[in-house]
């Protein structure tokens, strides 16, 4: 069976990933038909659009996507290439997962944690006042009458909305997935004490939504200044944590890092008929066109994707051709080096090619 999947290079390194990815993924043999889709700057110059409306539709009608990081630019109004086809897609759920391959350096060994980030609501939505803006003063204004309290004239306001509709998706999809990949336990990371009204709806939610699966998987709660503390120094004892979308975002990251780095960290944006797979890092503009940065984030995005369309023989075949590459330590890129600036390092290309040598057998 072909597979059509849409492809969005990206820009800055995100071709380069990208291309290592699907080079990787036409080894292991799966039939895929890929539908080249333009977002970006590279868009942006080619079409004057930013995020091109025949990328969307070619994600709409394909349902599954591998995507390159994409530059988010400074000063055009757009907020982010990457929110925004989270937003149009309905991708609520932001799957990342953080694990130990072995040959890696880093502090931990076999850490096995699985983020599920909240993809569509919170400061993500970008409602947001500017300072100085008539609207803002009069949103100042009006807080000040209904609340008594007193935001400072010069201020600029970001808008956080957290739904129970968004929380309880998003909350069974945590506990659904816990149940398919055999976890034993979901942990609601918020900061419920101080924010009763957005973060206190996603915990007490999450807690209603933890009652249906009573039994068979474990619930708990951490308040998320606490849990960056407690990941740097017991990450073992978490396995899904469960976060509305900036906690997310920030902890996928320091999750990341346990684990050696964004190089390795790759992640998924899935809603109810589609899905995107994508690298948790950017398009790291100073490396573009230089072979220069670790394929592995995205190769290991196509491991996700390629079990999101059942081809799990695969994606099993292509991890573990990444745990071997670097397991062996020959084929590494410069941030794999205990000295970045060790002149053995590979780049971007020949560590993708050890990798389908793996595959080959
Ligand atoms: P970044 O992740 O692009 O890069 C930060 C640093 O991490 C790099 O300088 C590099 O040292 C390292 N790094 C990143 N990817 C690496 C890889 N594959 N191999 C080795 N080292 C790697 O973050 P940034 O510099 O904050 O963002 C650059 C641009 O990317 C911004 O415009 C940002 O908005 C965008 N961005 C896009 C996405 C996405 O497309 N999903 C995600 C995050 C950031």
């Amino acid at each position: 069976m072909t597979h059509k999947i849409t492809l969005i290079p990206g820009d800055g390194i995100g071709r380069e990933v990208a291309f290592a990815a699907v080079r990787c993924i036409e080894a292991t043999g799966v039939d895929v038909e890929w539908e080249e889709a333009l977002a970006g700057t590279e868009a942006l110059e080619k079409t004057g659009e930013i995020l091109p409306q025949a990328t969307l539709d070619s994600i709409r009608r394909n349902k599954v996507a591998l995507k390159g990081p994409i530059t988010t630019p400074i000063g055009t109004g757009f907020r982010s290439v990457n929110v925004a086809i989270r937003q149009a897609l309905e991708l609520f759920a932001c799957v990342r997962p953080a694990k130990s391959y072995a040959g890696i350096r880093s502090r931990f060994n076999d850490i096995d944690l699985v983020i599920i980030r909240e993809n569509s609501e919170d400061l993500y939505m970008g409602i947001e006042f500017e300072q100085g803006k008539p609207e803002t003063k009069a949103l100042i204004n009006q807080i000040g009458r209904e609340t008594k309290k007193n935001i400072r004239s010069d201020s600029g306001i970001s808008i956080k909305p957290i739904s129970i509709f968004a929380t309880q998706r998003i909350a069974r999809f945590a506990f659904e997935y816990a149940i398919k990949n055999k976890r034993k336990k979901v942990t609601c990371v918020h900061k419920a004490n101080i924010m009763k009204f957005t973060d206190g709806l996603f915990l007490n939610v999450a807690r209603e939504v933890a009652q249906e699966y009573s039994g068979r998987v474990n619930f708990e709660e951490a308040i998320v200044d606490n849990m960056s503390m407690q990941l740097v120094v017991k990450p073992h004892k978490y396995d899904v944590l469960l976060l509305p979308n900036l906690y997310g975002d920030i902890i996928s990251d320091l999750c990341a890092g346990l684990v050696g780095g964004l190089g390795v960290a790759p992640g998924a944006n899935i809603g109810i008929d589609s899905a995107v797979f994508e690298a948790v890092h950017g398009s790291a503009p100073k490396y573009k066109g230089q072979n220069k940065v670790n394929p592995i984030a995205m190769i290991l995005s196509g491991v996700l994707m390629l079990r999101y369309i059942k081809q799990d023989q695969a994606a099993e075949r292509l991890e573990n051709a990444v745990k071997q590459v670097i397991a062996e330590g020959k084929f590494l890129t410069y941030d794999l080096k205990v000295d970045p600036l060790d002149q053995t390092a590979v780049g971007t290309k020949e560590m993708a090619d050890a990798i389908i040598r793996k595959i080959k057998g």
